[in-house]
């Protein structure tokens, strides 16, 4: 990183550096992976690298879509270019099947397809450990308006959409996944964070019976094994296809 860069803060998963234009900034993805609010911890060399090319090629996908997204441009293998953001504190999960923490908090049974996408939103915050919250709490919290949340969830849907689509023409199951929103200088609301099998379940549809086999970060979360060759594998059939 070139020495004007100043680190503006570090994520688990990633590095956000200061940009000459003020209203970039640089984002560095790690090799860094955890779990379970970071009671699990790993490196997994190529992991950055990996989820950096992905994100960046499902961006590209979402602005041809006319998703407003962060993304400007990859700057080398690990790093990207995007527009600086104020993050709003929420994780926006959407569920196709029903799996993970649904299934221990509800009576869903696991690879249940559910009849509509289900958006569950928690609050963004490490000592509270993530809870998942109600729009009235976000609105007496302050944290968005109500009219902002409905366009986060009418574009959440939208994003489910197209990459419910593009994903099952590469053979992969969107299971679920999870997005983070930000406001741009104007106060536009902008797709941020990262795209990848860190924060997508992804099921393999070249199964011949109904195993599930898991590209994604399950792998690491229920010990698998073979993180590396099943995010390969997802960057693989993405550049095949694009
Ligand atoms: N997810 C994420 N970050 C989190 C929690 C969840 O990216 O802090 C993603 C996860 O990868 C999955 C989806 O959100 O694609 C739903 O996760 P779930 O609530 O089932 O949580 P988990 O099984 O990880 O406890």
């Amino acid at each position: 990183m070139n020495n004007k860069c100043e680190l503006i803060y570090e994520g688990k998963a990633k590095k956000v550096f200061s940009h000459e234009d003020v209203d970039k900034v640089i984002i560095e993805f790690k090799d860094d992976a955890t779990a379970f609010n970071s009671l699990k911890k790993a490196r997994f060399e190529g992991k950055g690298k990996l989820n950096c090319q992905i994100s960046a090629k499902i961006f590209e996908l979402l602005i041809n879509r006319n998703i407003p997204t962060h993304f400007l441009e990859l700057k080398n293998e690990n790093t990207m270019i995007a527009k600086k953001i104020r993050v709003i504190p929420l994780e926006i999960v959407l569920r196709n099947i029903a799996y993970g923490s649904l299934c221990k908090q509800t009576t869903f049974k696991l690879g249940t397809t559910l009849a509509k996408p289900l958006i569950d939103i928690y609050l963004k915050n490490d000592e509270l450990n993530d809870p998942l919250i109600t729009k009235d709490r976000i609105e007496l919290l302050n944290i968005v308006s109500a009219k902002d949340l409905d366009s986060i969830i009418d574009l959440t849907l939208e994003i489910n959409r197209i990459l419910q689509k593009f994903f099952k023409n590469i053979k992969l199951q969107l299971v679920d996944f999870k997005l983070e929103f930000g406001y741009d200088l104007k106060n536009n609301i902008l797709l941020g964070d990262e795209i990848s099998p860190d924060n997508c379940r992804l099921w393999d549809l070249n199964q011949k019976n109904d195993t599930i086999v898991s590209l994604d970060k399950d792998r690491f979360r229920n010990d698998l094994g073979g993180l590396i060759e099943a995010y390969s594998e997802i960057n693989r059939r993405i550049n095949d296809f694009i």
